[in-house]
């Protein structure tokens, strides 16, 4: 298998050289075991998280849709897929007792129809499930509701716009280029703002003067603190995501909080917002509830998705540095 590992803590935004590719020599198939080769490997923001945390020279964390090209194993018989989190790696050995039905790393493609299975991890995977749930039930969206979302062309965000339009919000997004505006605009969006190029008062002052229901926060930091004082009383926040926070090494992600958080305390208790964190494996249970949405919505339309697909395994790294440049419409994909 040819592996990449984290072979040096990044320093703001990830380098190439944090990263080395290496060959391992897998251990044989045993009864009951499998071996599978990626099909698409999944490039995410939080893997910037795990690159803090994991050892120095191991594998890279992460998940991807892989295939069986060798089985001991009746259940995982060859050309069978799964989504399995082996990390950034071409080939994976996997023993029986990793193969589990209740695994929470690995479980077997939902029925795709003709859909590609790379959606398996975007739309129709761990993203999607992250705007399903994460939007639906921390943001309770209700019929007529205004909606914030940002980061509102990558996997998550594109997601959350259109399932608010699907429960008949109006939509308010922002996103990082015009041509992204323009695509969130083509899905739905009633209002699509160039961050880079915006004031956020200024454009929420004109887009939501009935202040904002909802928000789902992907960006968290300077965004947030220039949303938050637009919120409607009793205004839900379900905070997702802070990729502009990722890169800064300045402290300890964990260390207590400083009197800069985005959150004005005097916002938060005067309109009482309801602000809440969330990862999407507390609705682990309901997963295939979430895929099976999401299929069904992709099938009737409702749903569009873009993907920005890498090729080659060698540019893993650069596939994830992208994500930090605004370099992907939808989910990011590699194909080895
Ligand atoms: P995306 O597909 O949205 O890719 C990342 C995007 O973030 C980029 O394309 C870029 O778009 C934007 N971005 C990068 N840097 C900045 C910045 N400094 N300020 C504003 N935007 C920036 O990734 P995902 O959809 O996979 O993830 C979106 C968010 O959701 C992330 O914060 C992620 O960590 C979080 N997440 C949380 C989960 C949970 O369980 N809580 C699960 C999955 C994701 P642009 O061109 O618009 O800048």
């Amino acid at each position: 298998s040819r592996v990449w590992q984290l072979v040096r803590r990044p320093k703001g935004k990830p380098t190439v050289e944090d990263f080395s590719c290496l060959e391992e020599e897998l251990p044989p198939c045993a009864d009951g075991d499998v071996v599978v080769e990626a099909e698409y490997l999944s490039v995410d923001p939080y893997m910037r998280y795990m690159a803090r945390q994991i050892p120095l020279n191991s594998t890279m964390y992460g998940s991807q849709v892989a295939r069986v090209i060798e089985s001991k194993n009746p259940q995982w018989p060859v050309g069978s897929c799964m989504v399995v989190y082996s990390g950034w790696r071409t080939h994976t050995h996997i023993p029986s007792d990793k193969l589990q039905p209740d695994d929470k790393w690995m479980w077997p493609l939902p029925d795709m129809g003709t859909l590609p299975i790379s959606l398996c991890v975007g739309l129709v995977g761990m993203p999607g499930n992250t705007a399903y749930f994460g939007f639906l039930e921390l943001c309770q969206p209700k019929e007529g509701n205004t909606v914030l979302v940002n980061g509102a062309a990558g996997a998550v965000g594109s997601a959350v716009v259109q399932i608010a339009k699907i429960k008949g919000c109006k939509v308010i997004a922002f996103a990082g280029s015009d041509e992204k505006v323009a695509w969130v605009k083509e899905l739905g969006a009633d209002y699509a703002f160039n961050y880079k190029t915006t004031n956020i008062g200024e454009a929420l002052s004109q887009a939501a003067p009935e202040k904002i229901n909802c928000f789902f926060d992907n960006v968290g930091g300077q965004f947030t603190a220039e949303a938050l004082p637009f919120m409607a009383n009793y205004g839900r926040v379900a905070v997702c995501g802070a990729i502009s926070t990722y890169n800064d090494d300045s402290k300890d992600i964990y260390s207590p909080g400083s009197l800069n958080s985005p959150f004005s305390e005097a916002t938060l208790i005067w309109k009482e917002l309801k602000v809440e964190g969330f990862l999407v494996f507390r609705w682990k249970d309901r997963s295939s509830e979430g895929f099976k949405q999401m299929i069904q919505w992709i099938q009737e339309g409702k749903l569009k998705y873009r993907e920005t697909v890498v090729q080659g395994f060698d540019k893993m790294p650069i596939a994830f540095i992208g994500l930090f440049d605004g370099e992907n419409f939808g989910k990011a994909v590699v194909k080895p």
